[in-house]
């Protein structure tokens, strides 16, 4: 039997970063939120932007968001992705007013618009170590099914 050896690179957490990854691992996004100014920040950091306070909390996002951008990765940037090309990375406005970065799970030739709605899946990528994804939250381009009435 082949041991499954994980190629790709894997995120040092930090003291800042630790509950964002402790949270994938359980399957819930968290998110900082500022315990002074109740600005919600994302990537994890130490500092608000908002007010420089380092006072901070952390809560559960909904997973729901919208697509801002996205780009189709045909060169690996590793070795350990090089089996996955081509794959979709999207830009993510998630509900709770940041933006986020990962991997979308529809085939490259799914037509994508900006504001399609997405929802966040969580990976198991690696015993310890869970990514966050998005899929699509709604059918792609159904054209069997009128939208309200826009055209
Ligand atoms: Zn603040």
């Amino acid at each position: 039997m082949t041991e499954n050896i994980y190629s790709k690179l894997v995120p040092e957490p930090t003291p800042d970063s630790m509950p964002y990854w402790k949270g994938l691992n359980e399957g819930r996004l968290l998110l900082q939120e500022c315990a002074r100014c109740w600005r919600v920040r994302h990537y994890p950091r130490p500092v608000c932007d908002a007010c420089h306070s380092f006072e901070t909390r952390w809560i559960e996002a909904s997973g729901q968001g919208a697509i801002h951008s996205w780009t189709i990765t045909h060169h690996p940037f590793h070795d350990g992705y090089r089996s996955d090309l081509p794959y979709t990375l999207v830009t993510v406005d998630l509900e709770e007013g940041v933006r986020m970065l990962a991997r979308l799970h529809a085939p490259v030739d799914t037509r994508l618009d900006i504001g399609m709605p997405v929802r966040l899946v969580v990976e198991r990528a690696k015993p310890g170590l869970t990514l966050p994804g998005f899929v699509l939250a709604a059918p792609a381009t159904d054209m069997s099914a009128p939208s309200s009435g826009e055209r």
